[in-house]
């Protein structure tokens, strides 16, 4: 019997693996899908609430998905080993066909336990890549080539066809839901929904004509970004939907623009595609990095970083940052945003960060490891990188320090997004939000009524960003880190 294991690889649609093991019944027998919902992996501190009930609701939608093909999605609980034991005891196990994953370490390692369980069990394991990453001494394709491939490729769809002789009939029943034990934190009402249908629905909605022609002008800000994204960050990073099908709706949209459009309008809309098409590249040369170097997820690219943050931790910062209450509009309007939604747009995750790693200093991994529970899209083969990034301790060009109200008045100018996710500063008319110490009595307008006061800023943006620019500036050269002693020269 063969397994399919799904992962972070929750689709059957473009799945190499899923098509591979179903072709070669014959040789290795019949096919089990099996998810694993193991402890140990639900309780990481990366993990929240809101990515179990995304992944609930993706799985839901596979057990049916499934089903109409004529098999039956195993769900067990329990460490990886002890599952694959208790299967291969109920009946040997020949082969497993997974997705190879680019992942946090505490997955990799779970990874690399099964690789062992395999070899000693005389279990043929095959890891499948994906999203064009090479492992060890491959090279990978150059953007360009493995785009060309991945739409020039037929992705198999294997919906409408019966394929129950070649199922396998699970031994044993899926465990209940009460079963699975809760990961921390609380579900958040405005997330995006899981499931294949739904990222399905997603892609279909964004990639048109208009959309992608508006694409560019709507991303930075958080009241367009929204919906002007093409939010398709968590299907992707649940392998709900795969790169591939992304591209080819961009290949589509292109195609129909070349029937449709006179040749200026079709080449703004290849410039509007190409674009877009830029951040799937970056989304890739990320998790090359984190690939070549997943030590990031608890150290800095560049090592003369670690510990010197850690070294001036402010709990009380972290905290102000966290619940929104930095006394900074736009950052705090964001995190509040992120409390509820799951999702910010990427111009605003550089603001909070930029933020809390150069103006309140905190250290770049704690920052990661919060936001990591944040973001529904969470992907830390991308998210721990970027993070790096922001906060200047890469090895990647460009060191930025956002300015927050700057970025507020840029890109929510009369104060929409601030005020709906802040309702102490509901009496602030426009752009004078972004204002606050010129506009009188605002903070005791609610504070006597249902409200906290909003707080004071807890620190000076301008200052501090000076002081962390030198440092960050300085350690990147490699120069010893005097930042302390050199605010009163900036
Ligand atoms: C500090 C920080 C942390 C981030 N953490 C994550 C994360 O954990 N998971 C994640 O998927 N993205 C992350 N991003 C990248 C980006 O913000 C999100 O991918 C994007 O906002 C998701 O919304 P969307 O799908 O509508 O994106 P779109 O704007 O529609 O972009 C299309 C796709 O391109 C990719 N993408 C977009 N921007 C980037 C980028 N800067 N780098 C890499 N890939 C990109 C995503 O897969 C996205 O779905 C992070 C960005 C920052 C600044």
């Amino acid at each position: 019997m063969q397994i399919f294991m799904l992962k972070r690889n929750l689709r059957l649609q473009d799945s190499a693996p899923f098509f591979h093991a179903m072709k070669s019944v014959r040789r290795h027998g019949n096919v089990l899908p099996l998810y694993i919902h193991e402890p140990e992996m639900i309780r990481q501190p990366d993990v929240s609430r809101q990515h179990q009930a995304f992944i609930r609701e993706t799985l839901d939608d596979l057990v049916s998905e499934i089903e109409t093909l004529g098999g039956q999605l195993l769900e067990l609980v329990g460490d990886a080993i002890s599952v694959l034991e208790r299967i291969h005891a109920s009946k040997p196990i020949t082969r497993i066909c997974t997705h190879r994953e680019t992942t946090q370490n505490s997955q990799f390692e779970r990874d690399n336990q099964v690789r062992q369980w395999c070899l000693a069990h005389g279990v043929e394991l095959v890891e499948f890549e994906q999203n064009g990453i090479a492992r060890g001494r491959q090279q990978p394709l150059t953007f360009p080539e493995y785009f060309s491939q991945s739409v020039n490729l037929t992705l198999k769809d294997p919906t409408g066809t019966n394929l129950s002789e070649r199922f396998e009939k699970p031994q044993m029943p899926s465990c209940s839901l009460q079963d699975i034990p809760n990961a921390q934190g609380v579900d958040k009402p405005l997330r995006q929904t899981g499931g294949r249908r739904e990222g399905v629905r997603a892609l279909n909605h964004f990639f048109t004509l208009q959309n992608l022609n508006q694409y560019p002008f709507k991303l930075s800000s958080p009241n367009t970004g929204w919906d002007g994204c093409s939010r398709m960050s968590t299907y992707l990073a649940y392998g709900v939907v795969s790169d591939r099908e992304v591209f080819r709706a961009v290949d589509r949209v292109v195609t129909e623009g070349h029937q449709r459009l006179n040749s200026d309008q079709f080449q703004t809309l290849q410039d509007r595609a190409r674009f877009y098409l830029d951040r799937l590249t970056w989304r890739r040369q990320y998790i090359q990095a984190f690939e070549n170097d997943p030590s990031l997820e608890t150290q800095c690219m560049l090592r003369q970083f670690n510990g010197v943050r850690e070294a001036e931790f402010d709990q009380a910062l972290f905290d102000a940052w966290k619940s929104g209450r930095t006394g900074y509009p736009y950052i705090d309007a964001a995190m509040r945003c992120l409390h509820e939604t799951g999702w910010i747009n990427m111009r605003l995750r550089a603001t909070v960060v930029s933020f809390a790693t150069m103006n309140l200093w905190l250290p770049t991994v704690k920052v990661a490891q919060y936001l990591a529970t944040e973001f529904l899209d969470y992907d830390p083969a991308i998210h721990h990188v970027i993070h790096q990034v922001v906060a200047g301790t890469s090895t990647f060009d460009g060191l930025m320090v956002y300015d927050p109200i700057k970025q507020g008045l840029d890109h929510d100018a009369d104060g929409t997004f601030i005020r709906r996710y802040i309702p102490e500063l509901a009496d602030c008319a426009g752009p004078e939000v972004h204002h606050l110490q010129t506009v009188s009595g605002h903070k005791n307008v609610h504070s006597k009524t249902i409200v906290r006061p909003y707080p004071e800023p807890v620190v000076d943006h301008r200052e501090t960003a000076m002081k962390a620019k030198r440092r960050v500036r300085n350690l990147q050269k490699g120069l010893a880190d005097s930042g302390t002693r050199q605010i009163g020269l900036l």
